[in-house]
């Protein structure tokens, strides 16, 4: 163990949680474990580490999918998971300042009961961490509405790799002097710095919330219906997530006891859709209506549309119950598609076909943000690299290159990064080179993440 070491790294074994991220995937054996508690010992451990040219591999809450956070051969691993404090709550403006390892759902509880809210919503919120959104630029179900985390971030602090501190974080709204290197590092994933603090923009929360189920007539077209909802429901609308019948049946054979949907949504997508405002019965009378109207023009065959949000509650299960759904079908390869909304069914279509060609004995489930143009599938069980990369090439074929991409808010990690060109020009990727090589020139910082 080198001596630098001695009272900040623990030398391995580690605990396995630490030797992967939630795609579950090992990529080599790390040599020790960092906990810092505070900005000033992770500073001093980086700088450390670039002196010692020793590989740091940053770990928010592990909920990643790409791979970023899993540590490779002789990698530091360096959890964030003690810097856990809320330490501002400007109450009266709607601003937290709060650690990179605040767990997203200990946030949201804590400005709820103030009547505050903080928008980014994942699936994985009981164990994902502030700074894990931020160097991914989380996005989740309510991106229609509020953005990516990048669109709630007012500022961060960050360890770079020679052991400077970047920040404190802006607090400012308005805030136009020099680069922002705070965007800079949103969505970096860990690459460009280590973010140790995170000044966040509250919205106040909303008195009342509905949600609703349609199950898209044949004809329709999805894009049509989102368009719709846009219109139709206006400021209102806060998610629009669809799932395709696979998905639909995948999920309540894995919960076993889940409430199965009526008959009139076999077989076809359908779009779950949350409003927002200040009263439960001004949005009752505005989903019913906008709901009777759809099916009046013939968009939506049926509709589900719970009396209270409790009942609304298993309409989000069946969205959420990805764990559940992965179970089954391990080793999976997930996707995370951005393309434009317009081609959603004609690529649900041929990916299918080209999966039933190429591997008939796999299961594919088809669901996503689609609002925001984010259409998500998992495809397994895929044994072998091979099935695996067949199960990559029989969806990733059937993009337009820069036109649409491989990631739309996971990240590029480990998993992507030899798709990356098809989403960004070469150009860019020159460009994103050239600011890594000269915020960490030894490579320091999540070597082999992204490029
Ligand atoms: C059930 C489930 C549902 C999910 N739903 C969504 C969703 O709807 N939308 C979405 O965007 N993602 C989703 N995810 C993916 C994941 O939760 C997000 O990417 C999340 O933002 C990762 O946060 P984390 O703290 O777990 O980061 P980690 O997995 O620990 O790390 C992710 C990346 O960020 C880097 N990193 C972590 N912390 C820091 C830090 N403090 N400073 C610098 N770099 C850091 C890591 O090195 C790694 O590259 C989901 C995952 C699961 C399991």
């Amino acid at each position: 163990m080198p001596e630098w070491w001695a009272g900040q790294v623990q030398a391995g074994p580690l605990d396995e949680k630490y030797l992967h991220d939630w795609s579950g995937t090992r990529y080599g054996t790390p040599a020790g474990l960092a906990r810092p508690a505070s900005t000033q010992e992770v500073a001093s451990l980086v700088a450390d580490c670039q002196r010692a040219r020793q590989a740091l591999a940053v770990q928010g809450g592990r909920t990643g999918v790409s791979g970023g956070a899993a540590p490779g051969d002789s990698e530091v691993v360096l959890s964030l998971e003690r810097l856990d404090q809320v330490e501002e709550f400007d109450r009266r403006a709607g601003i937290v300042v709060a650690g990179a390892g605040v767990i997203l759902a200990d946030l949201q509880t804590m400005v709820e009961a103030e009547g505050w809210m903080f928008p980014i919503d994942l699936g994985s919120r009981g164990s994902c961490q502030l700074g894990g959104n931020a160097a991914t630029n989380a996005g989740g179900c309510r991106v229609v509405k509020y953005g990516n985390t990048r669109d709630v971030i007012l500022g961060l602090e960050a360890v770079l790799a020679d052991g400077s501190v970047i920040g404190p974080p802006n607090k400012l709204v308005k805030n136009n002097s020099g680069y922002s290197l705070s965007q800079l590092l949103v969505g970096s994933e860990g690459t460009l710095g280590i973010i140790t603090r995170l000044a966040l923009k509250l919205v106040p929360k909303p008195a009342a919330r509905r949600s609703f189920l349609l199950a898209l007539a044949p004809d329709a077209g999805l894009q049509t219906v989102l368009q719709r909802c846009k219109f139709g429901l206006g400021g209102a609308l806060s998610a629009a997530e669809a799932m395709w019948p696979d998905f639909i049946e995948g999920v309540v054979a894995a919960r076993g006891a889940g409430r199965a949907l009526p008959a009139s949504f076999a077989g076809r997508p359908a779009l779950l859709v949350e409003v927002e405002g200040e009263s439960h019965d001004v949005l009752a009378r505005l989903t019913e209506d906008f709901a009777s109207e759809l099916m009046e023009q013939g968009l939506v065959l049926d509709a589900i549309l719970p009396a209270s949000e409790r009942d609304a509650q298993q309409l989000w299960m069946l969205r959420e119950s990805i764990p559940e759904l992965q179970a089954p079908i391990r080793p999976y390869v997930g996707f995370d598609l951005g393309m434009d909304p317009a081609g959603y069914e004609s690529f649900v279509l041929l990916a299918k076909a080209q999966l039933q060609k190429d591997l008939p004995a796999v299961k594919s489930y088809f669901f996503g943000h689609v609002g925001d143009g984010n259409l998500h599938a998992l495809v397994g069980p895929c044994r072998s690299p091979e099935e695996m990369q067949l199960a990559e090439q029989a969806l990733y074929r059937h993009l337009k290159p820069l036109e649409t991409c491989v990631t739309a808010e996971h990240g590029v990690g480990r998993k992507k990064k030899s798709y990356l060109a098809s989403s960004r020009s070469a150009p860019d990727i020159a460009a994103m080179k050239a600011i890594k090589h000269s915020l960490d020139p030894l490579g320091i910082l999540n070597p082999g993440r992204i490029f």
